[in-house]
């Protein structure tokens, strides 16, 4: 590293000092490294998620599961339950293996991004922000927040996601060989108060001097890729009511939202295909509305059926569950289905007893 980005690191590391994040998973600047199961936790929850909505997931986790090896022993439906609401449930069943496997070590995360790396669902990102945050390595750590600033300072003309290699590499240039995990901190700190998407406060960053996006217009860095319009999925669910109760099913373990508590639905996919016949095909449905959602790759249009047939319906004990409508907040569903109730049961209010016979 040459003497200006030594410089550099010292004027970040200064602003960092004086002006570091208070979060429930860091330590204060210069202080001994958080537990690793901390960082690693908070870190997962974090990836495509704000910091205001991953807060109360984090007290929740951590009040229940304080360590990893509680997190491993803890039953998968009761995590995937506590998950509900963050999306991406990817991240959920992998936080489970994850915490199997450095359970089977004796609770001990490993110390290198490339062991780190062997752990189940552990990206580059997460093992690199681990190994500096929780165990001072040198780690280049590129997040979104990092990615903006980056691309500004160094006025980074190409488009993401092709962008991204160039900024890894100068990144990796501008890393610091000490305090690698409190500049990782500060990177992000700065890319999330002062160099924000829109406005950037550039009188207040403490590399405004070195800043070479700034002359040009540093809200253009960095530079979009030209919008693909996102294909439209249309699907349906199935509001099956009786007795004060919802039949709940669980989601296969493979595709969108696995091992999931829902509402029995039709098949929807990604891809739009799978389309199947209602659970009971003689019963009478009504239309009940219907929900949008989006997606990373595609939106979709989930279309609420409300079943208002006349006979007691019975199903395969091992197909699901009857779920008492005044628990359903405690049932985890995931945010698309939180919402197709929401709207059923706002009928329902508008229609007594309608739906539960
Ligand atoms: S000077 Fe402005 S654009 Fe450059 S890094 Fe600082 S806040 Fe971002």
């Amino acid at each position: 590293m040459d003497a200006s980005t030594q410089t550099n690191a010292a004027h970040l590391l200064d602003w960092y000092d004086r002006s570091a994040r208070a979060l429930p998973w860091r330590s204060p600047p210069g202080s001994p490294p958080p537990d690793p199961y901390r960082v690693w936790l908070s870190e997962v929850m974090l990836q495509q998620t704000t910091v205001a909505a991953v807060g109360p997931y984090f007290a929740k986790f951590t009040g229940r599961w304080p360590t990893v090896e509680a997190l491993a022993a803890a039953d998968e439906g009761e995590v995937m339950a506590a998950w509900a609401g963050l999306g991406y449930y990817a991240r959920a069943r992998n936080l489970i293996a994850c915490a199997k496997a450095v359970a089977a070590r004796g609770g001990q995360f490993p110390q290198t991004e490339a062991d780190l790396r062997e752990l189940p669902g552990l990206g580059a990102y997460t093992a690199a922000a681990v190994a500096a945050i929780a165990f001072g390595q040198r780690a280049v750590v590129v997040d979104a927040n990092v990615e903006r600033v980056v691309a500004r300072l160094f006025a980074i003309d190409e488009p993401l996601p092709g962008a991204r290699k160039a900024i890894r590499v100068r990144t990796e240039e501008i890393t610091p060989d000490r305090r690698a995990g409190d500049f990782a901190q500060a990177m992000m700190d700065l890319g999330a108060t002062v160099c924000t998407v829109r406005s950037p406060r550039c009188l207040l960053c403490p590399l405004s001097h070195a800043c070479a996006g700034r002359a040009t217009g540093a809200e253009r860095f960095p530079v979009k890729p030209p919008k693909a319009a996102k294909p439209q999925r249309r699907g349906r669910a199935f509001w099956i009511g009786q007795g004060g109760a919802v039949w709940l099913v669980r989601r296969g373990g493979t595709g969108m939202l696995a091992g999931m508590r829902a509402l029995p639905d039709d098949g929807w996919s990604a891809r739009g295909d799978g389309a199947s016949e209602p659970p009971l095909p003689d019963a009478a449905w009504e239309g009940g509305g219907t929900v949008r959602h989006g997606f990373t790759h595609f939106d979709l249009d989930l279309q609420l059926m409300l079943y208002s047939g006349g006979d007691w319906v019975s199903f395969p004990a091992e197909a699901g569950e009857w779920w008492p409508l005044d628990q359903l907040e405690q049932a985890g569903l995931p945010t698309l289905f939180a919402k197709a109730a929401a709207l059923a049961l706002a009928q329902k209010e508008q229609v007594g007893e309608y739906l539960v016979r």
